[in-house]
């Protein structure tokens, strides 16, 4: 899977290695399991690297996948060797709790803001209508 730019900094110097040791330790098979969750294959993933995939007949390219989406994290229990089928649609799962855990944290903050705004605008109100009061009061003296 390429790389995006900005996230390949978070990878090791040797991460082409670890990748290679880690589809070599998987027998250049996809070590998926059902956790990419497309549910089109039953049990392990039956592709093989450079084989025609299963259902699609596309040429499979094996990947390596973090587990917990931590690039840092290169444990070897963390990385499984998967298809490009199962490491975009595990990842996709991924991106959909991503997006969802941010645009809640989008609407806590704007929750936040306006009742911050609620206050500050109830303070000014409240302000002036003391002063008006007061005002009001002087004028009746
Ligand atoms: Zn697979
Ligand atoms: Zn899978």
């Amino acid at each position: 899977m390429p790389i995006r730019a900005e996230e390949r900094a978070r990878y090791p110097e040797d991460w082409d290695t670890i990748s290679a040791q880690t589809k070599h330790r998987a027998g250049w098979r996809c070590e998926c399991e059902g956790e990419c969750g497309r549910g089109t294959h039953e049990g392990r993933c039956p592709n093989l690297h450079h084989l025609p995939a299963y259902g699609t007949g596309s040429r499979v390219v094996l990947t390596t996948a973090h587990l917990n989406h931590t690039p840092e994290d290169c444990r070897p229990e963390n990385l499984k060797a998967m298809c490009q089928g199962c490491h975009l649609h595990y990842d996709k799962e991924h991106h959909a709790e991503t997006r969802r855990r941010r645009t809640e944290l989008v609407e806590e903050a704007r929750r936040e803001n306006k009742a911050r705004y609620d206050a500050e605008v109830t303070a000014v109100f409240s302000a002036a209508r003391r002063a008006n009061n007061a005002r009001t009061q002087g004028d009746t003296r």
